[in-house]
């Protein structure tokens, strides 16, 4: 149980611009990537870039998303590999728990060397991160955060089938958060381990929900206009021909039980 939870307080990530400090690292560049490294291996350091091009293509595939910034050149992303949490966590101010942070508009992701997180949790939840801020707006407060942290847990590795089994079992406890209340949601809410598990849960059920019943294209057209209009249920109504946030819960509801 406290391995899962761990798991899951992993991906509250944080948010912040500013820049990053790149002396006295050593770096390796790749097509959109450049990674800044100290001490871990170098055979990891590729294994980040390979999988971190990998990613770049796949996460806009698989929410649908043409992309119109390419990450080249002077606009390739940054990865910061520490050696260790310590560093990680006094560089960017994180908590103890943290393993991982973001920067989306710098287009920047710090965490640290662990094979099995960095790769297959922390790297594609925090491109999903950045790649969906930079189709929807980085500035845009329309965006729920249940939306931008299901988008990024959407990418992780195992991560929609276990969510699902997570809200049913929430729903049968009494433990679930309605999506009125999931709406209003900002880290503050995170009360408890278990009200973390379930939020990420839901998050992430709801997008595998949203693309599996409607297909990418519908889910890109509510992105898009999320960005242009910048009204959550008017997109919603438009996208998914859905009433209201009710009438989305019951939807989704269904579709778990089915
Ligand atoms: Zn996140």
């Amino acid at each position: 149980m406290k391995k899962t939870v761990l798991l899951l307080l992993i991906l509250l990530c944080f948010f912040h611009s500013g820049s990053s400090e790149s002396k006295n690292w050593h770096e390796k560049r790749s097509t959109h990537f450049i990674v800044y490294f100290r001490n871990a291996p170098l055979k990891f350091v590729y294994k980040v870039i390979d999988k971190a091009e990998d990613y770049y293509r796949d996460i806009a595939d698989s929410l649908g998303f043409r992309r119109y910034q390419f990450w080249l050149w002077e606009n390739r992303a940054k990865i910061y590999i520490y050696d260790e949490a310590q560093g990680y966590q006094q560089a960017t101010g994180s908590p103890k728990w943290s393993y991982g942070h973001v920067m989306p508009r710098d287009k920047i992701i710090h965490s640290f060397y662990n094979e099995r997180r960095f790769i297959d949790q922390i790297l594609p939840h925090e491109l999903g991160h950045i790649i969906f801020r930079e189709f929807v707006g980085f500035e845009n407060t329309s965006i729920p955060l249940w939306l931008d942290e299901g988008v990024a847990c959407y990418q992780e590795f195992r991560r929609r089938p276990t969510a699902d089994a997570i809200v049913r079992a929430a729903i049968e406890k009494g433990k679930f958060i309605d999506l009125e209340r999931l709406s209003s949601f900002t880290s503050r809410s995170m009360a408890d381990d278990e009200t973390v598990q379930v939020f990420y849960a839901e998050s992430v059920s709801l997008i595998a929900f949203l693309i599996a019943e409607y297909g990418n294209d519908r889910f890109v057209v509510f992105c898009r206009r999320l960005r242009d209009k910048k009204d959550f249920l008017e997109a919603l109504k438009a996208s998914f021909r859905v009433e209201g946030l009710k009438q989305l819960e019951e939807a989704w509801k269904d579709y778990l039980f089915r």
